[in-house]
């Protein structure tokens, strides 16, 4: 894994700017990656994935996150800053092949994956899987069984799907990031979602529009090309604007 110089991140950028967020996902990872196939990069695990973006967004912009909440109570905007040690929960694995996990309830057997990019996709698009959350549980299940009966997806007891949610976030626990948050001016307490995905697209999104901004006060004055500007370190393209005004 590496990081994308100027002219890869704004290319991204650009091709992206029609795509949904998993999808721009994928192709910064694919890229970052050394990973052409998109589908291989949708099969890894989401917390897999946000390792990789975090990692990535470390080496682009730094590890300070700044933060922006309003409160659900009363609308105050909470500003707060994180250090991306404290929300990094896995490390990006060496090995990405998809894996099989074995859990046991109540004497059945569920062999189950971890939810993944092709899932978030299905289910950003389908309302039936916010109607019914268990949906997408049931499609990660690769197998059931009591001794050598066969058990339906359907048949499994209640304690099963707990049991298997809790199983899914304590093997993947980068896929989901909750902040605790207390309002200051009316002390409501509640958890924050943190995504990665969204948060660095915002990022990327606005350096690319402060980026071609340089290239438009470079290109004008000194008649140098993008491609050559794109090429300069952020410290030089900045002493030369300053030489412009
Ligand atoms: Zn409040």
């Amino acid at each position: 894994m590496r990081t994308l110089n100027s002219i890869e991140l704004l290319r991204v950028w650009e091709d992206g700017l029609n795509l949904t967020l998993t999808e721009r996902s994928l192709q910064l990872l694919s890229l970052a990656c050394g990973v052409p196939d998109l589908n291989q990069v949708a099969d890894w695990s989401i917390g897999e994935r946000d390792a990789r973006l975090l990692q990535l967004r470390e080496w682009m912009f730094g590890s300070r996150l700044l933060n922006k909440a309003n409160c659900p109570k009363c609308g105050e905007l909470l500003e707060w800053t994180t250090e991306l040690e404290d929300i990094r929960l896995q490390v990006p694995q060496r090995q990405t092949s998809p894996q099989t996990f074995e859990l046991v309830v109540e004497g059945t057997h569920i062999s189950f994956r971890l939810p993944n990019s092709h899932d978030v996709f299905r289910a950003s698009s389908d309302p039936a899987y916010s109607v019914n959350p268990q949906k997408l549980l049931a499609e990660c299940i690769t197998g059931a069984n009591k001794g050598v009966e066969e058990i339906a997806v359907d048949e499994l007891p209640e304690s099963a799907w707990d049991a298997l949610e809790q199983q899914m976030e304590k093997l993947d626990p980068q896929a989901d990031i909750q902040m605790a948050l207390t309002c200051p001016a009316c002390t409501h307490e509640w958890a924050a979602n943190f995504d990665i995905a969204g948060y660095l697209w915002t990022e990327i999104d606005n350096w690319a529009k402060h980026v071609m901004q340089e290239v438009y006060l470079l290109a004008r004055s000194f008649h140098w090309s993008e491609q050559d500007i794109l090429k300069m370190s952020p410290r030089r393209r900045q002493l030369y604007i300053e030489m412009i005004s």
